[in-house]
């Protein structure tokens, strides 16, 4: 028997017209470097939005499908374009403004975008790549920037250039949005492809409602109007991890900081405009505080930092604690639109009886479900100490990878299960009451001997050495036990500590036989694109002799 119940499309245009209207007050201010940041209500970022889908389908000749590209930073045009795009029913395609030209390129052409709507200030970074796209016919430029080879280029290969501002100008502030599918293609995002070409992940509007509103969930972000949330995730990773679409369903104001992501115009924002709520990878608050520990500034607005992307160090937590900033842990992927645990721990504890909580990956929400897979395939139990692979399931999961609009989706064995679970690739134990700890990517786990050690325990021991900046752990080769760790770090401004003291204060918390006895001290750990450390270039450094 089937229900009653009304069966309306979930569609991000829902969330849109929600935004605009009952949430019509609320704030994207975008920061400009000027003394004044840019404000614009939720109200007038929609109608602007009606004003970008007229633009795209009447001028441009977007149609439904068509994918267009965004190479910007996170800001208010950004936001309009995340909701024109996928609500007339086009697909919204971020393009990662870090990666290599190369892989730019790839994923461009792959995705055979048709529009790319870039902001000036990374013209340098697009027109030496355009010569290679064939499939784009438009670029929109919004904001200041030199345009002059562009328009040049644009002459010679035959594409339109248009300025953001004037395509909007005059147009309609509303616009009569399609009544879509649910499950058509809203936006796609790219891994960004550590192995192998990157990735193709489509998302819909399913499923994009859905995570939004789990975004939303006391359990994990749990924003409300009342909040400001700064989002430094960039809105090329992951969707800014759900934030622009979360935030006008509630109505949370968002703090866009633009290309302004140094540690010190974030300092200068927080202090200035007193977020309650941010949003970044580890690498962004460890520069953060840096920053403040040299010239301190007040952060103590922010009530809760959502860190993921990669391990949060627990030292990095305890700095924060000091500061009245609490950091929470999430974890995610690409795949997993990212949301796919949050670190609150469970209630009626001290706040030192939180700690073993806050520094595990955290708790799956009710959309998601996981299992841990052993070597041999097999399932193993939440015990809190059985180490397999996390797969997982729920309806803002990947099923599988784009591979073009008329052809079937890619379903790689080593990423999807027989049965249709995601492999995370990410290796942890889960503890009976459903805390995910991660002490691994399958990839960087260190084989040593017949036995597993954790790259990622021996970076949060060496991080919570008051003389280290940073440390990265890999894998390197070893005629005697196959693989031992490789620790690389990073001292802190002044700093003398050697590796005896280094590997002194380890043997206080880690077992003598995981103890490195290779080190090398660097200046920066190499970051990927989404600001992760590279443990790629620096096992390929280690194999050049580079870190000898
Ligand atoms: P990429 O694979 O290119 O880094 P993603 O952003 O999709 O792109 O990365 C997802 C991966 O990041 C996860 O599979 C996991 O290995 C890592 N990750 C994300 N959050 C955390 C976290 N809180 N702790 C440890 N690792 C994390």
């Amino acid at each position: 028997m089937l229900s009653t119940m009304q069966d309306v499309p979930l569609l991000v245009t829902r969330i849109l017209q929600h935004g605009m209207t009952i949430h019509g007050k609320s704030q994207v201010t975008t920061w400009t470097g000027e003394p004044e940041p840019h404000r614009r209500s939720f109200a007038e970022v929609g109608a602007r939005a009606a004003q970008l889908a007229s633009a795209l389908r009447d001028e441009l000749g977007v149609q439904q499908d068509d994918r267009v590209a965004t190479l910007m930073w996170n800001n208010a045009e950004h936001v309009e374009a995340y909701f024109a795009i996928p609500c007339m029913g086009a697909v919204l395609h971020t393009l990662n403004l870090r990666l290599p030209p190369e892989q730019l390129v790839f994923i461009v052409n792959h995705a055979a975008d048709r529009v790319v709507v870039a902001n000036g200030t990374l013209l340098p970074l697009l027109v030496p790549l355009l010569p290679h796209l064939p499939t784009v016919e438009h670029v929109v430029v919004s904001g200041v920037g030199d345009r002059s080879g562009l328009e040049a280029l644009a002459e010679e290969r035959g594409f339109r250039v248009h300025d953001y501002e004037e395509l909007l100008a005059g147009r309609p502030q509303t616009y009569d949005w399609p009544e879509l599918d649910e499950r058509q293609a809203a936006a796609m995002c790219y891994t960004s492809g550590t192995t192998g070409d990157p990735k193709g992940v489509v998302y819909s509007h399913r499923s994009i409602y859905l995570h939004s509103m789990q975004v939303n969930m006391t359990e994990s972000m749990g924003l409300t109007d009342r909040d400001t949330t700064l989002v430094v995730v960039p809105q090329f990773h992951v969707n800014a991890w759900g934030l622009p679409h979360a935030t006008f369903m509630t109505g949370i104001n968002m703090l866009m900081p633009d290309r302004f992501l140094q540690p010190a115009p974030l300092a200068e924002m927080i202090e200035g405009e007193k977020p309650t709520h941010a949003a970044a990878v580890p690498t962004i608050w460890q520069g953060l505080l840096a920053e403040v520990t040299a010239r301190p500034r007040d952060l103590s607005s922010m009530k809760q930092v959502t860190i993921g992307g990669s391990a949060c160090p627990p030292a990095l937590m305890r700095a924060y604690d000091e500061l009245g900033v609490r950091l929470c842990h999430a974890w995610g992927m690409t795949e997993t639109s990212p949301l796919g645990t949050m670190a609150h721990p469970p209630a009626g504890l001290t706040a030192e009886e939180e700690w073993p909580y806050r520094v595990t990956q955290g708790r799956f929400p009710a959309g998601v479900e996981a299992r841990l897979i052993g070597p041999g395939g097999e399932r193993l139990p939440w015990d809190g100490t059985s180490a397999g692979e996390l797969e997982v399931r729920g309806t803002w999961i990947a099923a599988a990878y784009y591979n073009g609009v008329d052809a079937e989706p890619l379903r790689p064995e080593d990423k999807f299960s027989a049965d249709g679970w995601l492999k995370t690739g990410d290796v942890g134990v889960i503890s009976p009451d459903g805390f995910l700890t991660l002490t691994d990517r399958a990839k960087d786990v260190i084989k040593s001997g017949g036995e597993w050690i954790s790259s990622q325990e021996l970076e949060n021991a060496l991080m919570a050495h008051p003389e280290v900046a940073e440390a990265a752990v890999v894998a390197v080769p070893d005629d005697k036990w196959g693989e031992r760790p490789l620790a690389t770090v990073v001292l802190k401004e002044g700093a003398s500590a050697g590796y005896t003291d280094l590997r002194a204060f380890l043997a206080q918390s880690i077992a003598k036989w995981q103890l490195p006895e290779r080190w090398a001290l660097i200046e920066a750990v190499p970051k990927t694109s989404v600001g992760k450390f590279d443990k790629k270039v620096i096992r390929q450094q280690y194999a050049e002799g580079v870190l000898d």
